[in-house]
């Protein structure tokens, strides 16, 4: 199993690790010897600040999740957008399957398309204070980006379009702020 561990386990979008686990001790050693010949072992304060944040990340990952569900389930309602993507929204039976078989909860990464294009999407990230206008995600913070232009904007307009990525797209990373002010906050940039 791989992880990154720069995301939900770092929580803090301060680092930059991973993790690489193995049952098989014989997997273990060609893994410690292949770490060794490449060097890319982390350091020990990023260690030690990555050790003292496991005790949170089911905290922070559920607080998230919550906080990501109540807005995603509102702003849906919202005249000015036009489709929310979250796991507790998912209509298509495939992807309902897929949710149930592999996650508890649905997680604190939504995104969203607001009526107006790119314009329409630029002027509601413009309208963000709480929210910080980065690419990270699963932070306590929470980052909004619009991924045509940033994320994905190597991407050629076929493989855009078979991501279901459109110029009107935001994506938000929800953190672990108080759901109401992040509400507040999304539905006033959408006004
Ligand atoms: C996710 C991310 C990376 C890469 O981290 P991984 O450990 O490969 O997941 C690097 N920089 C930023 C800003 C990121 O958000």
């Amino acid at each position: 199993a791989i992880y990154s561990a720069t995301k939900f386990l770092g929580g803090f979008s301060d680092l930059l690790a991973g993790a690489v686990l193995a049952s098989d001790p014989e997997l273990i050693q060609t893994l410690t010897g292949m770490r060794a010949l490449l060097g890319n072992i982390l350091q020990a304060d990023e260690c030690w600040m990555l050790d003292s944040r496991l005790s949170t990340v089911a905290l922070r990952m559920n607080r998230q999740s919550k906080n990501a569900q109540r807005i995603a389930e509102q702003l849906a309602k919202h005249v000015r957008v036009m489709r929310v993507i979250y796991p507790s929204l998912f209509t298509d039976a495939a992807q309902i399957e897929i949710r149930d078989a592999q996650t508890d909860y649905p997680g604190s990464l939504l995104s969203l398309e607001v009526e107006g294009g790119k314009t329409g999407a630029f002027e509601f990230l413009r309208g963000l204070k709480i929210a910080k206008n980065a690419v990270s995600l699963g932070g306590v913070e929470t980052l909004v980006c619009h991924p045509m232009t940033t994320t994905h904007s190597e991407l050629s307009p076929e493989e855009l379009s078979a991501a279901g990525i459109t110029e009107s797209l935001v994506r938000i990373s929800v953190g672990t702020e108080h759901w109401r002010d992040l509400l507040e906050e999304f539905t006033r940039a959408l006004g």
